[in-house]
């Protein structure tokens, strides 16, 4: 039998904005941040309680006391409140954390919010700026190890650069700031702040691999490139909305992981890779932090003869869960090791065909090469 404390908590969560996390929106909440009157998800609470106690007071609704004044707050205040107060202006480029993102960009979405107040006073949203300079640790391109390096963002000069040494006159690579991604990728190099940043260097695809001193450095970099982006979208594109531009600022990767592959010959071997999907771009690396993939594959659409289907005819040809992806140019058998990683390759690639080019893609480079 639950307290009236709690029937009362529970009652409050089916309440209009009560019933998804205040943080990252995912449904049901079953915690609280007392004192800002929160209803938050068990992940996000653990993140509020490294705030400490003076910024935000996590609390149970089921397994914690509760006094009535406390009630109150939580009545009176509730998750549609406390958004019209913490998150007065934020950045239409700002990417706001699902359950599903990076620990990292959860993390500094709710210290942005209730530690920094970084929405409530745009003075702190330093990464709108059109020139932003820093430290990165960048992954060497030949070797495992990291080094400190100057980066320089220049939105008026459409260039993200980096330099070698401090005093140097030139930099070790430009790159474009129209042609680069950026992704959060903790767990492809085990540091909870790193970012791979891909470009495109003579048609094809370069990686390079950074972090950030701490995970707002990383995050406001993260958040910079994507201002960058949106105001060079803006100048490209002016009869389209903030809001749409804002959903083509920086992809994340729809899949990853490792398949084997055959050769182009029938009797290839397989040979297990490191595939990417980025966008229409699927890429094979020998290593995932590789700085160049072994081999691109542009995905196009159902209509220019591209496919992608279960594959029983290459059963026992090979180790694993074999799928062809079909391309007008050569079919690809690809392997996975597990069922089920198998089956969401073929789901996410037939969404991926089955969607109509963007405009962007359209106009961009994939017109050329998708026939
Ligand atoms: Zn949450």
């Amino acid at each position: 039998m639950l307290d009236r404390s709690a029937r009362l908590l529970l009652g409050l969560i089916k309440q209009n904005g009560n019933e998804i996390c205040a943080d990252c929106g995912m449904s049901d909440p079953q915690w609280t941040s007392s004192n800002l009157g929160i209803f938050i998800c068990e992940n996000c609470a653990s993140i509020h309680r490294s705030l400490g106690s003076s910024i935000s007071r996590v609390k149970s609704i089921k397994l914690d006391n509760w006094d009535e004044t406390q009630l109150q707050v939580m009545e009176s205040e509730g998750n549609l409140r406390s958004k019209e107060k913490y998150e007065q202006c934020v950045p239409s480029c700002y990417k706001r954390p699902t359950a599903k993102d990076p620990q990292i960009l959860r993390e500094q979405w709710i210290r942005a919010k209730y530690e920094r107040l970084e929405f409530q006073n745009p003075d702190k949203q330093t990464y709108l700026a059109s020139r932003r300079e820093g430290y990165l640790w960048k992954k060497g391109r030949d070797d495992k190890k990291f080094q400190k390096r100057r980066f320089v963002l220049d939105t008026t000069e459409n260039v993200l650069k980096y330099y070698v040494k401090d005093d140097a006159k030139e930099p070790k690579a430009i790159l474009r700031i129209d042609d680069i991604n950026v992704a959060l990728v903790p767990d492809k190099i085990g540091n909870p702040n790193a970012m791979q940043i891909l470009y495109s260097q003579d048609g094809h695809t370069r990686n390079i691999f950074v972090y950030g001193e701490d995970g707002k450095e990383s995050v406001d970099w993260y958040t910079a490139i994507r201002a960058a982006k949106l105001a060079r979208l803006a100048i490209a594109y002016p009869g389209t909305t903030e809001q749409e531009l804002c959903q083509n600022l920086t992809r994340d990767f729809l899949n990853e992981g490792w398949l084997s592959k055959t050769g182009p010959k029938a009797n290839d071997a397989y040979r297990k890779r490191w595939f990417t999907l980025d966008g229409r771009r699927l890429m094979y690396y020998e290593d995932p932090v590789d700085p160049f993939p072994k081999g691109e594959i542009l995905i196009g659409t159902t209509d220019k003869g591209f496919s992608v289907f279960d594959d029983i005819t290459q059963a026992g040809k090979n180790p694993g869960f074999v799928f062809t992806l079909r391309t007008p140019n050569r079919s690809f058998h690809l392997a996975a090791e597990a069922e089920q990683d198998k089956d969401k390759w073929v789901v996410v690639l037939k969404s991926v065909i089955e969607s109509p080019l963007s405009v962007q893609e359209s106009s961009s480079m994939f017109r050329g090469l998708i026939k």
